[in-house]
Protein backbone atom coordinates (compact mmCIF):
# COMPACT_ATOMS: atom_id res chain seq x y z
CA UNK A 1 0.00 0.00 0.00
CA UNK A 2 1.55 3.19 -1.18
CA UNK A 3 1.05 6.48 1.36
CA UNK A 4 -1.63 7.88 -0.17
CA UNK A 5 -3.61 5.01 -0.13
CA UNK A 6 -6.42 3.75 2.41
CA UNK A 7 -8.09 0.87 4.09
CA UNK A 8 -10.74 0.01 1.59
CA UNK A 9 -12.07 -2.53 4.47
CA UNK A 10 -12.85 -1.23 7.91
CA UNK A 11 -12.42 -3.70 11.06
CA UNK A 12 -16.34 -4.38 11.14
CA UNK A 13 -15.61 -6.04 7.29
CA UNK A 14 -17.26 -2.64 5.51
CA UNK A 15 -16.29 -0.79 2.92
CA UNK A 16 -15.15 3.01 2.64
CA UNK A 17 -18.96 3.87 1.43
CA UNK A 18 -20.23 1.50 4.45
CA UNK A 19 -21.55 -1.57 2.13
CA UNK A 20 -20.68 -5.22 2.64
CA UNK A 21 -18.91 -6.71 0.23
CA UNK A 22 -21.78 -8.15 -1.07
CA UNK A 23 -23.88 -5.18 -1.33
CA UNK A 24 -24.54 -3.10 -4.85
CA UNK A 25 -24.60 0.51 -4.52
CA UNK A 26 -28.21 1.95 -4.70
CA UNK A 27 -29.05 1.78 -8.74
CA UNK A 28 -32.16 4.00 -9.93
CA UNK A 29 -33.34 3.57 -13.47
CA UNK A 30 -35.62 5.80 -15.79
CA UNK A 31 -36.49 3.99 -19.18
CA UNK A 32 -37.67 6.97 -22.15
CA UNK A 33 -35.79 10.36 -20.76
CA UNK A 34 -35.15 11.21 -24.60
CA UNK A 35 -37.77 12.83 -26.48
CA UNK A 36 -35.44 12.92 -29.84
CA UNK A 37 -33.95 9.36 -29.59
CA UNK A 38 -35.90 6.58 -30.71
CA UNK A 39 -35.11 4.78 -27.07
CA UNK A 40 -33.01 6.11 -24.10
CA UNK A 41 -32.79 4.96 -20.29
CA UNK A 42 -31.17 6.78 -17.65
CA UNK A 43 -29.14 5.52 -14.71
CA UNK A 44 -27.66 6.34 -11.49
CA UNK A 45 -25.52 3.85 -9.68
CA UNK A 46 -23.62 5.18 -6.56
CA UNK A 47 -22.38 8.22 -8.53
CA UNK A 48 -22.20 7.45 -12.23
CA UNK A 49 -24.58 9.22 -14.08
CA UNK A 50 -25.15 7.99 -17.77
CA UNK A 51 -27.47 8.24 -20.35
CA UNK A 52 -28.09 6.08 -22.84
CA UNK A 53 -29.55 6.70 -26.30
CA UNK A 54 -30.73 4.40 -29.09
CA UNK A 55 -31.15 5.24 -32.94
CA UNK A 56 -33.02 2.97 -35.32
CA UNK A 57 -33.23 0.00 -37.17
CA UNK A 58 -32.73 2.67 -39.77
CA UNK A 59 -31.63 2.57 -42.78
CA UNK A 60 -27.52 2.40 -42.69
CA UNK A 61 -25.41 5.08 -43.34
CA UNK A 62 -23.08 5.16 -45.65
CA UNK A 63 -24.85 2.68 -47.43
CA UNK A 64 -21.42 -0.08 -48.12
CA UNK A 65 -21.69 -0.92 -44.03
CA UNK A 66 -24.88 -2.12 -44.67
CA UNK A 67 -25.35 -6.26 -44.28
CA UNK A 68 -27.54 -8.21 -46.24
CA UNK A 69 -28.31 -10.72 -43.15
CA UNK A 70 -28.80 -8.52 -40.40
CA UNK A 71 -28.24 -5.28 -39.06
CA UNK A 72 -25.37 -3.26 -38.47
CA UNK A 73 -24.85 -2.33 -34.58
CA UNK A 74 -22.72 0.65 -33.69
CA UNK A 75 -21.96 1.59 -30.30
CA UNK A 76 -20.11 4.80 -29.13
CA UNK A 77 -19.13 5.19 -25.03
CA UNK A 78 -18.32 8.32 -24.51
CA UNK A 79 -17.42 10.32 -21.14
CA UNK A 80 -18.24 14.30 -20.76
CA UNK A 81 -15.21 16.47 -20.18
CA UNK A 82 -16.85 16.87 -16.53
CA UNK A 83 -17.01 13.49 -15.93
CA UNK A 84 -13.84 13.44 -13.91
CA UNK A 85 -12.27 15.33 -11.70
CA UNK A 86 -10.03 16.28 -14.21
CA UNK A 87 -11.55 17.73 -17.24
CA UNK A 88 -11.14 15.06 -20.07
CA UNK A 89 -10.40 15.71 -23.87
CA UNK A 90 -13.79 15.29 -25.53
CA UNK A 91 -12.21 13.66 -28.06
CA UNK A 92 -12.20 9.84 -27.72
CA UNK A 93 -9.44 8.39 -26.12
CA UNK A 94 -7.90 4.42 -26.58
CA UNK A 95 -9.93 3.59 -23.99
CA UNK A 96 -13.07 4.82 -24.88
CA UNK A 97 -12.88 2.86 -28.16
CA UNK A 98 -11.96 0.00 -26.43
CA UNK A 99 -15.36 0.48 -24.22
CA UNK A 100 -16.90 0.78 -27.30
CA UNK A 101 -16.34 -2.14 -28.67
CA UNK A 102 -16.45 -4.11 -25.66
CA UNK A 103 -20.10 -2.93 -24.93
CA UNK A 104 -20.79 -3.54 -28.21
CA UNK A 105 -20.19 -6.99 -28.47
CA UNK A 106 -22.00 -6.97 -24.86
CA UNK A 107 -25.47 -5.66 -26.09
CA UNK A 108 -24.71 -7.66 -29.93
CA UNK A 109 -25.85 -10.83 -27.99
CA UNK A 110 -28.70 -10.04 -27.37
CA UNK A 111 -30.15 -8.18 -30.49
CA UNK A 112 -32.07 -10.31 -33.09
CA UNK A 113 -30.15 -8.17 -36.04
CA UNK A 114 -31.69 -10.93 -38.14
CA UNK A 115 -35.10 -9.53 -38.43
CA UNK A 116 -33.73 -5.83 -40.02
CA UNK A 117 -30.85 -6.52 -42.39
CA UNK A 118 -29.54 -4.14 -44.52
CA UNK A 119 -30.29 -1.62 -41.11
CA UNK A 120 -28.22 0.25 -38.61
CA UNK A 121 -28.89 0.40 -34.75
CA UNK A 122 -26.40 3.07 -33.20
CA UNK A 123 -26.54 3.47 -29.62
CA UNK A 124 -24.54 6.03 -27.73
CA UNK A 125 -24.01 5.98 -23.74
CA UNK A 126 -22.97 8.99 -22.41
CA UNK A 127 -20.95 9.00 -19.26
CA UNK A 128 -22.14 12.15 -17.33
CA UNK A 129 -20.26 11.39 -13.90
CA UNK A 130 -17.98 8.37 -13.66
CA UNK A 131 -17.53 6.67 -10.36
CA UNK A 132 -16.06 3.29 -11.19
CA UNK A 133 -17.89 0.27 -13.10
CA UNK A 134 -19.26 2.94 -15.88
CA UNK A 135 -18.62 0.54 -18.45
CA UNK A 136 -21.52 -1.92 -16.94
CA UNK A 137 -24.03 0.72 -15.97
CA UNK A 138 -23.51 1.71 -19.43
CA UNK A 139 -24.50 -1.81 -20.62
CA UNK A 140 -27.24 -1.73 -18.37
CA UNK A 141 -29.07 1.48 -19.57
CA UNK A 142 -28.09 0.77 -23.16
CA UNK A 143 -29.47 -2.48 -22.74
CA UNK A 144 -32.67 -1.02 -21.79
CA UNK A 145 -33.02 2.05 -24.26
CA UNK A 146 -32.62 -0.69 -26.98
CA UNK A 147 -35.16 -2.14 -25.22
CA UNK A 148 -37.31 1.48 -25.35
CA UNK A 149 -36.53 1.78 -28.77
CA UNK A 150 -38.01 -1.27 -29.64
CA UNK A 151 -35.18 -3.05 -30.83
CA UNK A 152 -36.04 -6.94 -30.38
CA UNK A 153 -34.40 -8.87 -28.15
CA UNK A 154 -33.74 -12.08 -26.77
CA UNK A 155 -33.52 -10.70 -23.54
CA UNK A 156 -32.48 -7.79 -21.59
CA UNK A 157 -28.67 -7.49 -20.59
CA UNK A 158 -27.66 -6.45 -17.41
CA UNK A 159 -23.49 -5.89 -16.04
CA UNK A 160 -22.05 -5.31 -12.59
CA UNK A 161 -18.60 -5.46 -11.93
CA UNK A 162 -17.14 -7.19 -9.31
CA UNK A 163 -13.14 -6.44 -7.59
CA UNK A 164 -10.72 -7.55 -4.76
CA UNK A 165 -9.91 -5.06 -2.55
CA UNK A 166 -7.71 -5.32 0.45
CA UNK A 167 -7.47 -9.83 -0.07
CA UNK A 168 -11.19 -9.79 -0.49
CA UNK A 169 -13.49 -9.96 -3.25
CA UNK A 170 -16.37 -7.68 -3.61
CA UNK A 171 -19.13 -6.11 -5.50
CA UNK A 172 -19.88 -3.14 -7.78
CA UNK A 173 -16.66 -1.08 -7.51
CA UNK A 174 -16.74 2.78 -6.90
CA UNK A 175 -13.98 4.54 -8.23
CA UNK A 176 -11.61 4.46 -5.23
CA UNK A 177 -11.97 0.00 -5.46
CA UNK A 178 -11.31 0.10 -8.91
CA UNK A 179 -8.38 2.63 -8.60
CA UNK A 180 -7.13 0.79 -5.87
CA UNK A 181 -8.27 -2.34 -5.68
CA UNK A 182 -6.21 -5.70 -7.19
CA UNK A 183 -8.34 -7.32 -9.72
CA UNK A 184 -11.41 -5.62 -11.52
CA UNK A 185 -13.79 -8.17 -13.05
CA UNK A 186 -16.16 -6.66 -14.95
CA UNK A 187 -19.22 -8.85 -16.31
CA UNK A 188 -22.69 -8.55 -18.57
CA UNK A 189 -25.05 -11.57 -18.52
CA UNK A 190 -28.55 -12.23 -19.86
CA UNK A 191 -30.22 -14.19 -16.84
CA UNK A 192 -32.68 -16.64 -18.66
CA UNK A 193 -30.33 -18.00 -21.24
CA UNK A 194 -27.32 -18.01 -18.75
CA UNK A 195 -24.93 -16.56 -21.04
CA UNK A 196 -22.19 -14.08 -20.25
CA UNK A 197 -21.82 -11.67 -22.63
CA UNK A 198 -18.41 -9.52 -21.32
CA UNK A 199 -16.15 -10.92 -19.10
CA UNK A 200 -12.96 -9.16 -18.39
CA UNK A 201 -10.42 -8.63 -16.34
CA UNK A 202 -7.44 -6.02 -15.11
CA UNK A 203 -5.21 -7.64 -12.15
CA UNK A 204 -5.29 -10.75 -10.76
CA UNK A 205 -6.95 -13.49 -8.90
CA UNK A 206 -6.93 -16.95 -7.78
CA UNK A 207 -9.05 -19.90 -9.59
CA UNK A 208 -11.10 -19.97 -6.33
CA UNK A 209 -11.21 -16.10 -6.02
CA UNK A 210 -12.16 -15.79 -9.83
CA UNK A 211 -15.19 -18.18 -9.20
CA UNK A 212 -16.46 -16.41 -6.05
CA UNK A 213 -16.02 -13.15 -8.37
CA UNK A 214 -18.22 -14.62 -11.22
CA UNK A 215 -20.85 -16.24 -8.97
CA UNK A 216 -21.20 -12.97 -6.90
CA UNK A 217 -21.41 -11.19 -10.13
CA UNK A 218 -23.65 -13.08 -11.88
CA UNK A 219 -26.11 -13.26 -8.63
CA UNK A 220 -25.94 -8.80 -8.83
CA UNK A 221 -26.44 -9.11 -12.76
CA UNK A 222 -29.93 -11.35 -11.84
CA UNK A 223 -30.68 -8.05 -9.68
CA UNK A 224 -29.94 -5.35 -12.07
CA UNK A 225 -32.04 -7.24 -14.74
CA UNK A 226 -35.08 -7.34 -12.38
CA UNK A 227 -34.86 -3.40 -11.96
CA UNK A 228 -34.58 -3.12 -15.21
CA UNK A 229 -38.22 -5.00 -15.74
CA UNK A 230 -39.54 -2.63 -13.16
CA UNK A 231 -37.72 0.16 -14.85
CA UNK A 232 -39.54 -0.82 -18.46
CA UNK A 233 -42.79 -1.87 -16.91
CA UNK A 234 -42.93 1.84 -14.78
CA UNK A 235 -42.17 3.52 -18.40
CA UNK A 236 -44.94 1.55 -20.21
CA UNK A 237 -47.91 2.27 -17.52
CA UNK A 238 -46.65 6.23 -17.74
CA UNK A 239 -47.11 5.46 -21.51
CA UNK A 240 -50.91 3.73 -21.02
CA UNK A 241 -51.83 6.07 -18.55
CA UNK A 242 -51.23 9.23 -20.49
CA UNK A 243 -52.91 7.25 -23.15
CA UNK A 244 -55.86 6.90 -21.41
CA UNK A 245 -55.92 10.31 -20.03
CA UNK A 246 -55.91 11.89 -24.00
CA UNK A 247 -58.35 9.71 -24.88
CA UNK A 248 -60.76 10.39 -21.72
CA UNK A 249 -60.35 14.54 -22.66
CA UNK A 250 -61.12 13.92 -25.93
CA UNK A 251 -64.26 11.98 -25.30
CA UNK A 252 -64.84 15.14 -22.90
CA UNK A 253 -64.44 17.66 -25.55
CA UNK A 254 -66.22 15.60 -28.33
P1 LIG B 1 -15.02 1.41 -15.57
O1 LIG B 1 -15.64 2.79 -15.43
O2 LIG B 1 -15.84 0.51 -16.44
O3 LIG B 1 -14.68 0.80 -14.25
P2 LIG B 1 -12.15 1.74 -15.88
O4 LIG B 1 -11.84 0.60 -14.97
O5 LIG B 1 -11.30 1.93 -17.09
O6 LIG B 1 -13.66 1.60 -16.40
O7 LIG B 1 -12.15 3.09 -15.08
C1 LIG B 1 -12.39 3.13 -13.72
C2 LIG B 1 -12.74 4.53 -13.31
O8 LIG B 1 -11.62 5.38 -13.51
C3 LIG B 1 -13.84 5.19 -14.15
O9 LIG B 1 -15.13 4.82 -13.75
C4 LIG B 1 -13.57 6.65 -13.85
O10 LIG B 1 -14.18 7.05 -12.63
C5 LIG B 1 -12.08 6.69 -13.76
N1 LIG B 1 -11.54 7.20 -15.03
C6 LIG B 1 -11.55 6.60 -16.21
N2 LIG B 1 -10.98 7.39 -17.17
C7 LIG B 1 -10.62 8.53 -16.54
C8 LIG B 1 -10.00 9.76 -16.94
N3 LIG B 1 -9.66 9.98 -18.21
N4 LIG B 1 -9.79 10.69 -16.00
C9 LIG B 1 -10.14 10.48 -14.72
N5 LIG B 1 -10.74 9.37 -14.27
C10 LIG B 1 -10.98 8.40 -15.15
Amino acid sequence: MNEAEINLIDENGLRVDGRRLDELRPIKMEVGVLDKADGSAYIEQGKNRIIAAVYGPREAHPKHIALADRAVIKCRYHMAPFSVEERKSPAPSRRELELSKVTREALEASVMSEVYPRTSIDIFIEILQSDGGSRCAGITAASLALADAGVPLKEIVAACAVCKIDGKIALDPSDIEDKQGDADLPIAFMSKAGTITLLQMDGSLTEDEFNQALDMGIAACRKINDLQVEALKRKYISVKEQAEERHESQEATA
